[in-house]
């Protein structure tokens, strides 16, 4: 798990084959219990975020937005793992 701010996230990748043909998934920051990632990206209608999370976030518009988190106050903590 990721603590960003006080916020919560979980570094999920999208389940399915799309990590395949030999690319690196992207992992993005999604909320406990949430669809949508920080950067509007959600699985599938017939799918879901894969299990397990993974420790670092890779979606560049997620860190992004994880950084603009940071920055918007709360001092900077860092990615707190558990
Ligand atoms: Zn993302």
């Amino acid at each position: 798990m990721i603590n960003e701010s006080g916020r919560i996230f979980v570094a999920l990748r999208k389940d399915g084959p799309a990590a395949g043909n030999g690319r690196l998934p992207m992992y993005h920051a999604v909320t406990p219990h949430c669809r949508m990632a920080l950067c509007a990206t959600e699985p599938g209608a017939a799918s879901g975020w894969a299990e397990p999370p993974s420790e670092a976030v890779t979606c560049r518009i997620c860190l992004e937005k994880l950084a603009r988190l940071r920055k918007a106050g709360f001092g900077y903590q860092g990615f707190v793992r558990e």
